[in-house]
């Protein structure tokens, strides 16, 4: 089934995102965690994919037994930058193959050892929306960035390649992690104002460790409210105090998105099924299967 044909709802929804394990031998306790996941009836389940594509056989082996033996919509994430339009053509013909019908089309980071772009290779993530879309009946989601794309300068500058990568055919965008709902809220005005006009996911992000996250954050560019701050400087050297604080935030974000009539949500669950229950859990009065 395709995701766009979900997204018109207007009830609202919680799909949760995983990623797969980085050799073989951590398939199993992944596939736990995504069995718990799926227990929660999400309305999809997104599989990560590695940046240099380390990752495509088992993103693909997962997003498959997810569909076919938890009987939950899969959404395969597949970056393009590592591999050539040949690699790309023999990975699309597997997803067919094993009837995963959405994928997450991205770009992903450049390598910093590499000549970029290389022959043959994609410069941008609308090369290869162009190129799944050429090659069958796929439903395609997109990346996009409420705070700009750390590479732009210029918010303006990237709304615009947004909308060009729209147009090559994209059926709905996810939202980078934001920790102020109002971000969002003035992203959205600005590209349907542009004429983007598909659905957008936010995707938001429990943190479970905030000194990582404030980490991960000053690289992106990511903006952390005082709010958030002040709960990493009371709870971040306490794991299980830190993680209920930001249980807690992520939740208070989703409501004020359900109650602004934003219907359909994307986690970045992070192989925690803990997280991704009590999440539910605080929600379950507000979201109903
Ligand atoms: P693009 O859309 O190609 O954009 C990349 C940059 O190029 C932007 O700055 C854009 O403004 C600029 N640009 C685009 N088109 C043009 C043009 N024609 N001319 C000039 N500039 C242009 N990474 C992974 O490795 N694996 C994952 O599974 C993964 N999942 C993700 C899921 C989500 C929801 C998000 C938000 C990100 C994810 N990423 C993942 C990270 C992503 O790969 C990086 O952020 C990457 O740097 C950009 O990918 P993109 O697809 O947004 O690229």
């Amino acid at each position: 089934m395709k995701i766009k044909d979900t997204l018109s709802k207007n009830t609202p929804h919680i799909s949760f995102e995983i990623f797969p394990p980085k050799t073989d031998a951590g398939i199993e306790d992944v596939m736990n965690a995504v069995d718990e996941i799926a227990k929660l009836h999400p309305s999809f389940i997104s599989v990560t994919y590695g940046a240099g594509g380390g990752t495509s056989k088992n993103t693909i082996n997962i997003a498959s037994k997810i569909q076919r033996e938890m009987n939950v919509i899969s959404l395969a994430h597949l970056t393009c930058v590592s591999s050539t339009k040949e690699t790309i053509k023999g990975i699309l013909k597997t997803l067919k193959h094993e009837g995963i019908d959405n994928i997450l089309a991205l770009r992903g980071d450049i390598p910093k050892d590499s000549n970029f772009p290389l022959p043959n290779h994609y410069h941008y993530a609308s090369e290869l929306i162009e190129d799944i879309r050429k090659s069958g009946d796929f439903c395609i989601g997109a990346a996009c960035y409420p705070e700009g794309h750390v590479e732009m300068e210029h918010k303006k500058d990237d709304i615009d390649n947004l909308k060009h990568k729209v147009d090559c055919g994209v059926d709905f965008l996810t939202t980078q992690m934001f920790f102020d709902n109002n971000i969002l809220y003035n992203f959205l005005y600005r590209i349907r104002e542009k004429g983007i006009t598909i659905p957008v996911l936010p995707g938001i992000m429990p943190v479970t460790n905030g000194k990582q996250m404030k980490r991960i954050c000053e690289l992106s560019g990511t903006v952390l409210p005082q709010r958030f701050l002040a709960i990493v400087d009371k709870f971040g050297d306490n794991p299980k105090a830190m993680q209920q604080a930001g249980i807690a935030y992520a939740t208070d974000q989703i409501i004020d998105l359900i109650a602004n009539g934003i219907n359909h949500i994307h986690v970045y669950s992070m192989n925690k099924p803990e997280v991704a229950k009590a999440i539910m859990e605080n929600l379950s009065y507000i979201i109903k299967e």
